[in-house]
């Protein structure tokens, strides 16, 4: 442990970040020419000398590429990356974080199956449970996850618990190592979103879960500049994904953003830490201001299940006091910009006020009890003064 600025304990330093990630300065197979960038193959298909070559391909004596929907070469790079992080066997990219989810739970669960999820899922994942899943018959139990036993009491008879450690919007935390060994007592698959932490501040494999998702349009990209998500489990479970889900939906990563995102990755230990930093700055300043009720970051958070989290990153929640107007705070901000993703260099904000106007069908966050004075607020790799400024003189306006 060591302590950081703000005096909060983390298990991670800079040095232990660089040197658990050997694997982003490394090619994980032969490059071309030895170029030491990843060459992008930006191609639909991949041609046959012979018949013999062809036809070895369809049945399965050969590994050779077919066609970019399937397989392609960058693409490869990629998911053999998220692989080698995770400490998974297998890894599927995908055209965006819910395109992953959506393949990964789909190969998991048939007609009239039931989920138990956790409560603060990601909205758009609440709306597939609940609008796309509905039409199949499948039920979904929301749990506070923070409380092993309210898991326990619906878990057997499930086939799936899905996770999301830290929450998304207020930042539960959920101790996943109890709830991954309590589902394979009753044979249920675990899956977990773990974009928040990045595979270099939680590993949920190697604390019992059997599927891991990312939406690496988020910190793995960290730019911006993409959409794109993973899966990564054991060769079975990502085989499933293979055979059941992923050549059918579609929703294929293409060469490009696999490219995108080993371009961006390369920084991410260093975009983490700093990340961390500043967020750890912020918050800290943030409780001890008078205008801010709460704040919401894992980092504070007295849950055992931090214990998974070996650091952390820029994104967290703080609710205003009430006597601050949050449009006349968020239209006061000059240079922390509105706008819902995160992971990338700017620091944004969205207040759940203007979320909870969503239609009912689609609003988590007003089913969970989202209050209209939280702020979702991601930490940029700004100079954490600059944005403190910003927010000091909105709150002062309001
Ligand atoms: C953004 C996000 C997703 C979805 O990712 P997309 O690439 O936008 O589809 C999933 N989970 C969490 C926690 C997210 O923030």
């Amino acid at each position: 442990m060591n302590k950081h600025a703000s005096g909060v304990a983390v298990s991670i330093s800079d040095h232990d970040l660089i040197a658990g990630s050997t694997a982003l300065f490394a090619p994980t197979g032969p490059v071309p020419f030895n170029a030491a960038s990843p060459p992008i193959f930006q191609t639909s298909l991949f041609t046959f000398e012979s018949y013999s070559a062809i036809e070895d391909v369809f049945a399965g004596r050969s590994q050779d590429f077919i066609y970019s929907r399937g397989n392609n070469p960058t693409v490869a790079e990629f998911e053999g990356l998220i692989a080698a992080l995770e400490g998974a066997e297998a890894a599927r990219g995908f055209s965006s974080g819910t395109g992953a989810i959506t393949a990964a739970v789909l190969a998991f669960v048939e007609k009239g199956d039931r989920i138990v999820a956790v409560r603060n899922v990601y909205n758009d994942v609440y709306c597939l449970f609940g609008k796309l899943l509905r039409k199949f018959g499948v039920t979904v139990d929301y749990v506070d996850a923070a409380d092993p036993a309210q898991v326990a009491a619906v878990l057997p008879g499930a086939k799936l618990l899905y996770l999301e450690n830290p929450t998304s919007m207020v930042f539960e935390v959920q101790d996943i190592a109890a709830l991954a060994s309590l589902a394979r007592r009753y044979g249920v698959v675990t899956m977990i979103d773990n974009s928040w932490a990045t595979p270099l501040f939680q590993k949920p494999l190697l604390h019992g879960v059997d599927l891991v998702i990312h939406a690496a349009s988020k910190y793995l990209g960290g730019h911006s500049d993409t959409v794109a998500g993973v899966v990564a489990g054991s060769k079975d479970h990502i085989a499933r994904i293979n055979r059941t889900t992923y050549p059918y939906l579609g929703a294929k990563l293409s060469p490009f953003e696999a490219w995108l995102l080993l371009r961006g990755m390369r920084t991410l230990p260093l975009r983490m830490a700093q990340h961390m930093k500043n967020g750890l700055v912020l918050a800290e300043r943030l409780g001890n201001h008078p205008a801010i009720a709460r704040v919401r970051h894992p980092a504070f958070s007295d849950h055992p299940g931090k214990a998974s989290l070996r650091g952390f990153s820029g994104l967290f929640a703080f609710d205003v006091a009430e006597d601050i107007d949050v449009p006349r705070f968020v239209n006061a901000l000059k240079h922390v910009r509105l706008g819902v993703s995160w992971g990338g260099p700017e620091t944004l904000i969205v207040p759940a006020q203007a979320a909870l106007q969503l239609p009912d069908e689609s609003n988590s966050f007003r089913r969970f009890g989202v209050v209209d004075r939280t702020i979702r607020f991601a930490v940029g790799l700004e100079d954490p003064d600059l944005v403190w400024q910003d927010l000091a003189g909105a709150l002062a306006a309001s």
